[in-house]
């Protein structure tokens, strides 16, 4: 049977790819069509026809999927941001933990026996919403010309204004229109992705949850050069004056970025108001005690360009869970690669003997640096650069060792000389913390058939109705 373009179908949605899509079958060829939740029997447009599978468009949901709920975001279909926010919450974690344990499996070549048998329950959380401390809105202007913050819509370049996420702060509307407002008022052209013209691309807002404190930082079209007076905008004491008058307003600053590229942020801010960084605190938990607050707390200064989780709550119970896995005694030598501002490295400072970081952005190894004296904590030293080179170089030229090794790469996990030089170490632990199961299963592959055995795997839900999710994992040595 072929199919074509515009043609009307009807599909049952019995599977989910994992950038979200329903996945239906007619006569065993199948539909990916977004929007739709397992369970489903919608009435769908089918919109590509390739050889061996096809797209369509969600146009009615026939019998409803007992899965299936309503999204609290108007915009949610538009956005994208939230693929499967249609999807009960419940049934989110489940889909998360089963591609967790499906790319282990398939991608990672482990028994379905023994990932069953290592497999912890996913951690989830209680209210899946507003859990964002970081937000970055692009910004652009309406039909009318009139500035406008939101999202880009599709795969397009125009933006739909909407300054009330369903994931963000509450809060960070106020701050929005106030930059709106003052763009109007200053006649400042927003940024436009087709022609590269304009100067405000994007607002990124960011708090700490716990100590209340909020950064703004403009992104804008521009050289960070030849402007000696400090005056990077238009109006700028205008917008300075708003901004510093809501409680808890501590750094608002502008981040150079004048490349055409859809890369948000760029290398160089400048400072207008404030402290270069805001605070945060994150508690260690009890794991064995259903993630109850322990008492022991870390405060972290964060710069605009270091990555900082972006679910507090979560992140607290990952950490913990990478603490408890590491499993230390008090005089073992750590290194954490790809450690960011610190965050899990000084975790594990207060049960280690020296902890070793390793970080390719020197905004964040400054702030990693300058957190540990914050906290007062005197085990940890941090190395700037890439994990695969710094790691090798340390281990041929002094041959560094080390008891354990925590890794939290970025999606595209670990480069094979990172590999290669921890199983050189032979470390007894390995605590893989990942954003991305798929190279984590990959990853793992290499590591287990390098002597390790996969001990422990659990989830840790950072990001409630979208795909993503967080995992941890325990390699020990045979
Ligand atoms: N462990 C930290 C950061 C995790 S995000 C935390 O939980 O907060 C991944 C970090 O790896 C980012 O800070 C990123 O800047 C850094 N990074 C990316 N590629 C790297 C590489 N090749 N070597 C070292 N660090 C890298």
């Amino acid at each position: 049977m072929s199919f074509q373009k515009n043609q009307i179908l009807m599909v049952e949605i019995a599977d989910m790819t994992s950038e979200g899509e329903g996945v239906g079958k007619l006569d065993g060829f199948p539909f990916f069509v977004k929007d739709t939740v397992i369970g489903d029997r919608a009435q769908i447009r089918v919109t590509r026809v390739k050889k061996n599978y096809a797209y369509g468009r969600l146009e009615k949901v026939l019998t409803p999927s007992p899965f299936r709920v309503e999204p609290v975001c108007a915009f949610h279909r538009q956005c994208g941001g939230c693929q499967i926010q249609a999807m009960s919450y419940e049934r989110q974690l489940r889909f998360k933990q089963s591609r967790i344990r499906n790319n282990l499996i398939r991608i990672g070549g482990f028994s379905q026996e023994l990932v069953d048998r290592v497999s912890e329950p996913i951690v989830g959380m209680e209210e899946p919403f507003h859990y964002r401390n970081k937000a970055q809105y692009p910004v652009g202007v309406d039909k009318n010309g009139k500035p406008v913050a939101g999202f880009y819509a599709g795969r397009t370049h125009s933006i739909i204004a909407n300054t009330d996420c369903a994931l963000g702060a509450p809060e960070n509307q106020e701050i929005l229109e106030m930059i709106l407002n003052w763009m109007e008022e200053n006649h400042v052209p927003a940024y436009r992705e087709d022609t590269g013209e304009g100067l405000i691309r994007h607002a990124l807002i960011r708090r700490g949850f716990r100590s209340g404190q909020i950064m703004v930082c403009l992104v804008i079209n521009q050289r960070a050069d030849g402007r000696k007076a400090g005056e990077y905008l238009p109006g700028q004491r205008g917008l300075i004056d708003a901004l510093a008058g809501i409680p808890g307003m501590t750094s608002i600053s502008v981040c150079f970025n004048p490349r055409r590229t859809n890369v948000i942020m760029g290398q160089e801010t400048a400072l207008l108001w404030g402290k270069e960084t805001i605070e945060d605190i994150i508690r260690v938990r009890d794991v064995e005690k259903n993630f109850e607050e322990i008492g022991r707390e870390i405060s972290f200064d964060i710069s605009p360009l270091s990555f900082y989780q972006v679910n507090p709550e979560q992140m607290e119970k990952l950490y913990s869970l990478a603490l408890d896995y590491a499993a230390l005694k008090g005089d073992e030598t750590v290194w954490d690669l790809y450690c960011g501002i610190g965050t899990i490295s000084l975790f594990l400072a207060g049960e280690a003997g020296q902890v070793c970081g390793v970080e390719v952005t020197p905004q964040a190894v400054r702030d990693a640096r300058r957190n540990c004296g914050k906290n007062g904590i005197g085990n940890a030293c941090f190395f700037e650069g890439r994990a695969e080179e710094v790691l090798p170089e340390k281990y041929e030229r002094e041959g560094i060792s080390a008891n354990v090794i925590v890794v939290d790469p970025p999606r595209k996990g670990c480069d094979s000389p990172c590999l290669e030089t921890m199983l050189k170490m032979k470390p007894e632990r390995i605590v893989y913390v990942s954003c991305d199961s798929a190279t984590l299963a990959r990853d793992l592959k290499v590591l287990c058939e390098g002597g390790y055995e996969l001990e422990r795997v659990r989830g840790v839900d950072l990001f409630p109705m979208t795909v993503h999710t967080e995992t941890v994992v325990l390699i020990q040595r045979k």
